[in-house]
């Protein structure tokens, strides 16, 4: 049996050649990596997890009128999605400080910033990802001022949309990011959301407890990933509501 090509491989995704012209495979890995790969695992389960979550939000990006690229899910670890040429920035929406913003900036973790703030780090894994600024995206022509524009809005749509969803089931979306890509309709070009949206791109705070559900669990050491990201699939509805803890999730259609 001819063997399927495979595109690229990611720290947590592979990218097969898909069944129509302008198509991939996006396959998702158990393989979890944190600070530049510095830290690495694997975590059963997770890729299962995060390919049902992340087509849970693009689906639904989809149907409000964001464009993404996903197409169907395929199975447990697989989804159809549309072959995008990627624009080299990692965006990120922050709703309350975390992470980098909360070091670099000295704010407290958990101060909700007065405003959503969209920023963008230049994807280079050799130089750390650094953050970036319009001016350095238009100057080396990563993006053009329109499409600076448009990502924004994206990015805001987004944020509205995961924030209004996990607020639902008792989570703050804190911040996430979002990979963009471009797709060609002949001379024309659009904008759509690419990669996954999944706990591992987001934070995702318990609303009442404060309890992180999310990649952070993994990052600092604070329990098992899997059972945070099955309990916000749970919460989603993705899982049933006794779905066991971890191992093999029973996954309902
Ligand atoms: N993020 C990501 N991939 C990266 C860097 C960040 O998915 O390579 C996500 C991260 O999970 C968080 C948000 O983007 O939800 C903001 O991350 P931050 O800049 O605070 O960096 P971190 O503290 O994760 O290094």
């Amino acid at each position: 049996m001819a063997r399927r090509k495979k595109i690229y491989e990611g720290k947590a995704k592979i990218l097969y050649e898909g069944p129509e012209p302008g198509t991939l495979v996006q396959y998702f890995k158990d393989d979890t990596t944190a600070f530049n790969a510095e830290k690495k695992d694997v975590i059963e389960g997770k890729g299962v997890l995060n390919n049902r979550l992340s087509e849970f939000f693009m689906k639904g990006l989809n149907e409000i009128g964001v464009p993404t690229h996903f197409i169907k899910r395929i199975n447990m670890r697989e989804q159809l999605v549309r072959s995008v040429e990627i624009i080299p920035l990692e965006v990120v929406v922050r709703n309350v400080a975390a992470g980098s913003i909360s070091k670099r900036l000295g704010i407290a973790e958990g101060t909700p910033l007065p405003r959503p703030i969209v920023e963008f780090y230049y994807k280079d894994d050799a130089l750390g990802d650094p953050l970036v600024t319009e001016e350095h995206i238009i100057a080396f022509g990563w993006a053009t001022q329109q499409d600076m524009d448009d990502m924004v809005a994206l990015a805001l749509r987004v944020n509205d949309f995961i924030s209004g969803i996990m607020m639902g089931v008792g989570i703050k979306l804190v911040d996430f990011k979002i990979e963009i890509g471009r797709i060609w309709d002949g001379d024309f070009m659009r904008l759509v959301v690419a990669d996954e949206i999944s706990p591992d791109s987001c934070r995702l705070w318990d609303m009442e407890t404060g309890q992180k559900l999310d990649k952070d669990v993994f990052r600092r050491d604070l329990g098992n990933l899997a059972d945070a990201y099955t309990e916000v699939a749970k919460r989603l509805g993705v899982l049933p509501n006794n779905a066991t803890p971890m191992g093999k999730p029973t996954l309902i259609n």
